[in-house]
């Protein structure tokens, strides 16, 4: 078969499923727990709204306008919806195929294009280019530019700059990258042998992350991998109806670990597993290819997930605070996981979780809508400080990087001095506090 002609069969696959459609019975239990419909209350911007216009498109009966696309570009894709839906609408499905179909007709500027490129093909799955963007963002704001340009007020005069500078990643460096290729021995017998997942952006932003996961699990007696020809999951892809590029990212991937005799293949990262543990759906045109991604999705855990399967190793010192927890989306509702990781909290002797209103619903991170859709992001996360301010907690804990950028961002706009971490970032700190 040509290349093009195989491409556009990919493509055509890449549009939502009538039957998945028909699931929508029309009746409405899912609007309260979408932050975009909380947040306007327009039907269109609801879930119910989104299936109805994405069932027009697929009957032939309406075009892909740009109305359609702004609709279902508002969307978090957070997935909250297919958790309160009785009639199992598997939303995040749908919403990843409209945009892959989509996304083929949406007129973008040249530059636009370039932009997108570059950041999609050329530094998220390239760990070389990626450690020269993070050593540029590094040098930026270690050496005082950032905090010179704040002083100045610069960021004012260029729309929702200040906003986005307050959600950048802070650059890690050493990075993590040195790591790539290791293995880590166990802290006393071997129980488990793990890979680890390093991801892309969490590399470069959150290296002291990974260095805490990895303590954690030889504490929990695993020999802990990082194969070397892994790469980014793909996720930021699919997010953006990118299924071309996340294929290529998700074969590589599997390549470097399905085959490895791992016990399991271990991501800190909530965004990454839910796609990881979807990737056969990105193979569903291919039988031989969807077979090795099904081996593949059986191996995959989240952190939390793990941790909380296993006999967890108790050696842990007080931390004595009040916490509070965010569900990360595609842990809670991507993964259905919600009680992992609060049983790992409570788990650590000295801490106290104090639980917020609506912990389920979304912060307003979402992969980049942050940096993509600003105002409603920023408005979610509003909504989002006041449940944690009520709690009086003066530690938020999440499951998932970007909720970490985000809500420190929220603490730093509207909070009361608390500090953001990672459930293993707490389980490290107990470790460490141990005296015997
Ligand atoms: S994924 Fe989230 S934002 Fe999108 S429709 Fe569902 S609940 Fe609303
Ligand atoms: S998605 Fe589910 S909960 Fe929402 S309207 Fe359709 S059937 Fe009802």
């Amino acid at each position: 078969m040509a290349a093009s002609s195989q491409h556009t069969d990919l493509v055509q696959l890449d549009k939502p499923r009538q039957k998945d459609l028909d699931r929508c019975v029309h009746c409405g239990l899912c609007l309260n727990s979408c932050p975009t419909y909380r947040e306007l209350g327009i039907e269109m911007d609801s879930p119910r709204g989104r299936i109805y216009q994405m069932n027009q498109v697929a009957r032939g009966q309406a075009e892909i306008s740009p109305s359609y696309i702004g609709h279902l570009e508002l969307c978090l894709a957070c997935r909250g919806c297919e958790t309160a839906c009785p009639s199992g609408v598997q939303y995040g499905r749908l919403i990843e195929a409209a945009r892959a179909e989509y996304e083929t007709k949406v007129k973008r500027t040249p530059m636009e294009r370039t932009a997108r490129n570059i950041v999609f093909r050329h530094i998220l799955p390239s760990r070389l280019n990626l450690t020269l963007a993070a050593a540029g963002l590094w040098f930026f704001q270690t050496f005082g530019l950032q905090s010179l340009i704040r002083k100045l007020g610069i960021l004012k005069w260029f729309g929702n700059a200040e906003t986005l500078d307050k959600l950048s990643p802070p650059a890690e460096f050493p990075t993590f990258f040195a790591q790539y290729g290791k293995t880590f021995a166990p802290e006393g017998p071997k129980r488990y042998r793990v890979a680890m997942l390093g991801g892309c952006m969490a590399n470069v932003s959150f290296a002291r992350l990974h260095e805490a996961t990895v303590r954690v699990l030889q504490k929990n007696g695993c020999e802990v991998a990082v194969p070397d020809t892994q790469t980014c999951c793909g996720a930021l892809h699919v997010h953006a109806g990118r299924r071309d590029d996340a294929r290529g990212l998700a074969a590589q991937n599997i390549r470097a670990m399905v085959d490895g005799g791992f016990d399991a293949i271990i991501t800190n990262t909530s965004g990454c597993g839910s796609t990881l543990k979807e990737y056969h759906e990105l193979f569903e045109h291919d039988p031989a290819m969807h077979a090795r991604a099904k081996q593949f999705v059986a191996q995959v855990r989240d952190i939390n997930e793990f941790l909380a399967s296993i006999e967890l190793n108790p050696k842990m010192g007080e931390v004595k605070q009040t916490v509070t927890y965010q569900d990360s989306c595609h842990l809670a509702h991507g993964q259905k996981i919600k009680a992992a990781p609060r049983k790992l909290l409570r788990a650590v002797p000295g801490l106290t979780l104090k639980e917020m209103a609506n912990s389920d619903v979304c912060c307003g991170s979402a992969g980049i809508y942050n940096v993509l859709q600003t105002e409603m992001s920023m408005a979610v996360l509003s909504k989002k400080m006041e449940s944690v301010n009520r709690t009086g907690a003066g530690r938020v804990v999440t499951a998932n990087p970007g909720c970490m950028l985000q809500l420190r961002a929220g603490c730093e706009m509207h909070g009361q001095g608390q500090t953001v971490k990672h459930v293993v970032e707490v389980l490290d700190e107990a470790y460490a506090a141990y005296r015997g």
